[in-house]
């Protein structure tokens, strides 16, 4: 069984490099999209992660211009693809920052898996962390997921990469073009050099952690489509 991968682009972000890579990269601003990854295969439609909310959505000028993308609503991107919320079967939250879970609300109808232990800091975040926000994930009925990795579909699986938060999942799908590793942390292309071990990612709650989960991402040898990377492209089944 293969699955496609479609990069969605709800919102876009202009920080600095240094958010994404642990002491490396400062003092250059980048753009930071925020994606949703649509996989469709056996039948289904997944969403892994719900993007930024659309009230959140205010794209620089620039953006556009510069990159020839375009971020538009969580909504008007699964209209490009002919779909409505209702047409997605299963969702999961790589973690419960507000960048990833904006819209859940709207998919009423889809089966949602997230960690134990994300949910359970959501619920409880402590004050150095400020990006979670339990409005986006109230009513939400989720499924717990413990284990260190857990089959979500046949050829679609998510593994526990703590670090950048206590109960990130990365997601390993089956495509045409192999298995692909979607990071459940927050990166971009600049913390996989070619050469020597992996970056940790800048933003973490454990450097450690994070550290290790990165380098056994890479470890892997798939390919690897980076949770923040401006440069990624659809993947085909
Ligand atoms: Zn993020």
């Amino acid at each position: 069984m293969a699955y496609s991968i479609i990069p969605l682009l709800t919102g876009v972000r202009n920080p600095d490099q240094g958010i994404m890579t642990y002491q490396q990269g400062y003092g250059k601003r980048i753009w930071l999209p925020i994606w949703a990854f649509l996989i469709q295969g056996e039948g289904k439609n997944v969403l892994i992660d719900t993007g930024l909310d659309e009230n959140e959505l205010f794209v620089p000028e620039t953006f556009e211009k510069e990159t020839g993308l375009i971020a538009k609503s969580l909504v008007e991107n699964l209209e490009d693809h002919g779909l409505t919320p209702d047409d997605i079967d299963v969702v999961v939250n790589t973690h419960l920052h507000d960048d990833h879970c904006g819209n859940n609300g709207l998919f009423t109808r889809a089966k949602f898996y997230v960690h134990s232990d994300e949910l359970a800091f959501c619920k409880n975040p402590h004050p150095l962390d400020h990006r979670y926000d339990e409005y986006f994930i109230e009513n939400i009925v989720f499924t717990t997921i413990e284990e260190q990795q857990f089959q979500v579909l046949p050829g679609l699986e998510v593994l526990h990469s703590p670090g950048h938060t206590t109960g990130c999942l990365s997601v390993l799908v089956d495509t045409g073009e192999g298995r692909v590793a979607i990071t459940g942390f927050c990166c971009n292309a600049e913390n996989f050099p070619e050469n020597g071990p992996a970056v940790c990612p800048g933003v973490h709650i454990d450097a450690m952690a994070a550290w290790d989960s990165i380098q056994k991402i890479k470890e892997m040898g798939v390919k690897i489509l980076p949770m923040h990377e401006l440069h990624i492209k659809a993947v085909s089944a």
